[in-house]
Order: C-alpha cells, then structure tokens, then sequence
C-alpha cells in the first residue's frame, strides 16, 4: 500500500496557522470584494503572528460590516449601530490601550450616516486600522447610490448619479489621519501588503478599498466594478514592507525608492512609479489625489504615512496599564481629594 503524505500546517511566529485566524462561512454574495478583503486580513494578521485574542473587530451596518464575522473568530467583536463604530472603537481604546482595533466599514456606513463620526476618529488620530469596503451603493438596501460614488457613474436601472463623491481619503488626510491609502479588493499583492504596513502603525491607519458590488455595482456604466477599476488604476507605486522581526535585503534601485520606518521598526518600501511622490509630504498628497480626481483615475497606494505623529492616546497620556483593569484605588481619587472639590463648590 502507498504511503500517504501530508504537509504539516505551517505554524507563524507564536505559533499559530492560518486556520487560527479564520471566522464563520460568508453570507454574503458569491464574488463580492468584501469576501476577498476578509481573506487578506486573515493573511496579513496570520502573517505578521498577531494574537488574535489582542484585536477588537469593529464594524457599523451594511454588507461590509457583516465581514468582521468572516475572519478571526477568537477576537473580540463589537457590530455597532450605523455609522457610530468609531465611538465604540474609541471607548474599547481607552479602556484598554494594549487591543489591536480594526474597525470594517462601508462607503454608506462611514461616509453618509456616520460621517460625523468618521471625521472625529481621523482628527483624533486614534490608534486603530479603518478599513473603508467601498463599493458606491448602498448594498444591503438593493443598490442605491452612496455618498462615494462618482458624478456621472451610472445604477444598473440607467439612473445617472447628479452629485459629486465624497473622497474619504482626501478628508482622512485633510482631518490627521496619520496612515491613509487606498487599494483594490482585486488586488490582491498590494492590499496584502498595505494591510501588514497597516498593522505596524501606530495612529490611525485609513483605508479605503474599492470592493465592488457584484450585484448592484458590476455593470457599464458603474465607476466601482471591477472591469472599471482594473481598466483606471495608477497604482502610485510598488510597495514592499519589511516586518521588524525579519531583516531581508530589498533591491530597489537608488533615487527612485521611499523608505519610511514605522513605529515598531518595520520598514515600508516604496518605489515611486509617479515622479515626485514622496508619501511624507501631506500638501503634495491632497494635490495629487485631487488632480487624479478631475482626470478621472483611481490612484491606488500608500498617499500619507507619518510614523510619529502622536496618537489620541499619547495626548490623553494615558497610563500603560489599561484603565479596564486598573484596581479602584488606582482609578477613584482619594477621599480627601473628593472632599476638597466639595469645599471649592459650596
Ligand atoms: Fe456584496 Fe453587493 Fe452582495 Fe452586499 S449586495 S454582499 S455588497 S455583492
């Protein structure tokens, strides 16, 4: 009888395999790019040996906020009411600094309903990675434009959109976001790689990822299906990243290359394929993602990363051991301090 093989389950560095970082069977449609963000999260934090009991999974409402059920279910999961995750991601920071927060959520979720919301998490520069599932329709609703969908682009019953898009990472850049991009669901190498610079980052890292709807938003006419975006992608430049536990050579040739080193050592390789573009340069990225706009590309890439930009938490000057599990003693002023700002109200 022939001997049968199997290859032992590749373990990352605490341990763990890929099947340790997967969630529950997708529900949503077949062929939907939120599907395949899930499975590059799952890879860059498997990948990067992440703890999945250290991550809070954030989301609002819509399809896209449905996804945090489809990767990493030893993590904490938090589905909060439309548009208002940011705040839930903001307490669940503050009580306990030491969680990775990766807040899903959608084009509607974040950039109609929650749009207040949004606008404070990215001026706050809160430590946590915020993935936009763009798709330009309102998804869960049958297909409705959303408040990021282009001028012109076109619903599959020949309704033309009259208004002009909301380009979430222009505000992102504009409010303080300290990381922001925007990438492709069907792109797999550069999402891959922007997810595991993302997790290196300490601030608010801001994605915005264009995933198409394959039911309401696939079609001639829409500027978020998947034939449009492969047809009008610039990527800005071809990314590398380099993880602080591993030192690998890159080559890359002098003069045409960005590097930037992240918070925790990490390294993030840049190779400019667009003259000039320097991703520590704020002004310059506005100017670049607003002139692709009137020209009617879709940049992709890394535009803004600044690596030491303090965080709402440093602001704060928060104690390092998490409020949530500092002892009351330690929480509740003394007695006589209590009674001292009694004698200065009477
Ligand atoms: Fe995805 Fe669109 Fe289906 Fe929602 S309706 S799951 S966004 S393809």
């Amino acid at each position: 009888m022939a001997a049968t093989t199997t290859t032992p389950p590749k373990n990352n560095r605490i341990g763990l395999t890929v099947m340790d970082y997967k969630g529950g069977r997708t529900t949503l449609c077949a062929g939907c790019g939120h599907n395949a963000i899930s499975e590059r999260i799952i890879d860059a934090m498997f990948e990067m040996g992440v703890q999945p009991e250290r991550v809070a999974k954030l989301s609002g409402i819509g399809c896209s906020s449905k996804s945090p059920a489809y990767f990493l279910s030893r993590s904490h999961s938090f589905n909060a009411v439309h548009g208002r995750m940011p705040s839930i991601a903001t307490g669940a920071m503050l009580a306990n600094r030491h969680l990775l927060a990766l807040g899903v959520s959608g084009d509607g979720d974040s950039a109609s309903i929650g749009m207040g919301q949004f606008v404070h998490l990215m001026r706050r520069n809160l430590p946590m990675i915020y993935i936009i599932e763009d798709n330009g329709v309102y998804g869960l609703t049958k297909g409705q434009f959303s408040a990021t969908a282009d001028l012109g682009s076109k619903l599959k019953t020949g309704v033309v959109n009259d208004l002009p898009a909301i380009d979430t990472c222009i505000l992102a850049i504009h409010l303080g976001a300290s990381f922001v991009g925007r990438s492709f669901s069907g792109d797999k190498k550069q999402l891959h790689t922007m997810l595991k610079a993302a997790l290196a980052h300490q601030g608010t890292v801001m994605l915005d990822v264009i995933s198409p709807c394959v039911t309401f938003n696939d079609h001639e006419g829409s500027t978020k299906s998947f034939k449009y975006i492969k047809d009008h992608d610039e990527p800005l430049h071809d990314i590398s990243f380099v993880p602080f536990f591993e030192d690998i050579a890159v080559d890359y040739d002098p003069g045409t290359t960005v590097d930037v080193t992240l918070h925790d050592g990490s390294r993030l390789h840049l190779r400019k394929l667009h003259s000039d573009y320097d991703p520590t340069d704020r002004l310059n990225a506005l100017r670049v993602l607003n002139q692709a706009h009137d020209k009617g590309e879709v940049l992709t890439g890394i535009f803004y990363v600044d690596p030491k930009k303090p965080t709402f938490l440093d602001l704060l000057h928060l104690a390092d051991e998490p409020l949530a599990t500092l002892p009351l003693e330690r929480v509740r002023p003394p007695k006589a301090a209590l009674d001292q700002v009694m004698e200065e109200l009477r």
